[in-house]
């Protein structure tokens, strides 16, 4: 076997996706214990390397829809949404127990279409997995199928982890499903499909040959695929397609086995840099003082005690243009508080901002990961 690329050496923290069709027995309706057992267990010893591991995980609906004795083939949305309420309970135990058993917490961690697309939830969202990570904990990751409704889901975990990798900035996304990566064309029906083992841009003819491969059980197909390498890679996060078939698959694929990278041309932390600076509208300003400056371009966080004043009316996860006291922009990030709870707290230690506020908010007003700074950005200009 080839040996894995470095791509993957230097990868820290990484979201795993895990198809139905690995996890549950298409005839039975029943877990694959031992397949789940050796792939937590593949995700430890990737934890025990330094690696940061969140799952994303289906299931839900096939292992609901057998217990209610719902009929195979599309249900309609009110019977996968009862599926996926009663399947995600054994679901989550079942992690519960299986990392239990290798020394691991899990975190279940429902969401829905809003929790990565508007900034305020958004934010909430990352800081949970943020602190989870931080505190040593596996956060496994699910749509909140129960409450979704048809015109505000995600629809597929493909797109819900390329959106769960883009939010945490993850380095890599591994798709485990019963494919092994992309085929120029589908292998098996001439026998002439070719494995790619990297792309580098996803060009038409590249979406062309995703075709259509869904089971049953899981809703993404290649297209879908194709659309989560799309988020990813925008994201700066390289995508990996690689086989769930087999037991121990991480240890698998780390170890040189086939697959698909799509590669990312930037990396995370500067893509989310370029979204801040680039994308969003500010919806006002902070107005900072020289000390304040200088440790932003020490790569400090701001706090609210540096702020000499704001403008505007912004929410909290809204973009804020960084001034100096000059008028000179030093660049823009996004707020952790309302306008109105930053009039209050501006000027204050964070230690205070409890009791100004009466809650225990961040101590930044704006965290450095959250901020994009002009090259070149200085004191008094
Ligand atoms: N969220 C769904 C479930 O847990 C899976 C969606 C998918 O397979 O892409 O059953």
């Amino acid at each position: 076997m080839a040996a894995v690329r470095a791509e993957w050496g230097s990868a820290r923290r990484i979201v795993i996706k895990i198809g139905s069709s690995l996890l549950v027995n298409t005839e039975t309706g029943a877990l694959n214990r031992e397949w789940l057992a050796s792939l937590v267990a593949d995700a430890a010893a990737l934890k025990a390397e330094g690696k940061e591991i969140i799952l994303v995980s289906s299931g839900a609906i096939a292992l609901g829809r057998k217990v209610l004795g719902l009929p195979s083939g599309p249900l309609r949305l009110e019977d996968n949404q009862a599926a996926a309420s009663v399947g995600q309970i054994d679901l989550a135990h079942a992690y519960e127990e299986t990392f239990k058993a290798s020394g691991l917490v899990a975190a279940q961690i429902l969401l829905t279409f809003g929790d990565t697309e508007e900034r305020r939830r958004y934010l909430n969202a990352r800081s949970t997995m943020e602190t989870l990570l931080r505190l040593g904990a596996v956060p496994v990751v699910n749509e909140n199928d129960t409450v979704a409704t048809s015109e505000i889901r995600y629809g597929d975990n493909d797109r819900l982890a390329a959106r769960v990798a883009s939010m945490m900035s993850a380095d890599c996304l591994i798709l485990l499903s019963d494919v092994d990566g992309l085929y120029t064309s589908a292998p098996g029906l001439d026998g002439t499909g070719q494995l790619l083992p990297e792309i580098t841009e996803i060009t038409p003819d590249i979406e062309a040959m995703a075709g259509d491969t869904g089971t049953e059980l899981s809703r993404g197909g290649m297209v879908t695929k194709i659309e989560a390498a799309r988020i990813a890679v925008g994201a700066g996060t390289h995508m990996v397609i690689a086989s769930g078939k087999v037991m121990n698959p991480l240890a698998r694929f780390t170890q040189g086995g086939v697959c698909t990278w799509f590669l990312a041309h930037s990396n995370p932390r500067a893509s989310r840099k370029r979204w801040i600076a680039g994308a969003l509208e500010p919806r006002g300003a902070v107005v900072i003082d020289d000390g304040a400056v200088n440790a932003l371009k020490a790569g400090k966080s701001l706090l609210p005690a540096g702020v000499s004043s704001i403008e505007g009316s912004f929410d909290r996860g809204d973009a804020v243009v960084i001034r100096n006291t000059c008028g000179t922009e030093l660049g823009r990030g996004l707020s952790a508080y309302s306008h109105e709870d930053a009039q209050v707290i501006i000027g204050h230690k964070s230690r205070e901002i409890t009791e100004l506020l009466g809650y225990r908010g961040r101590d930044e007003l704006i965290h450095r990961d959250d901020m994009a700074l002009k090259q070149g950005a200085g004191t008094g200009e």
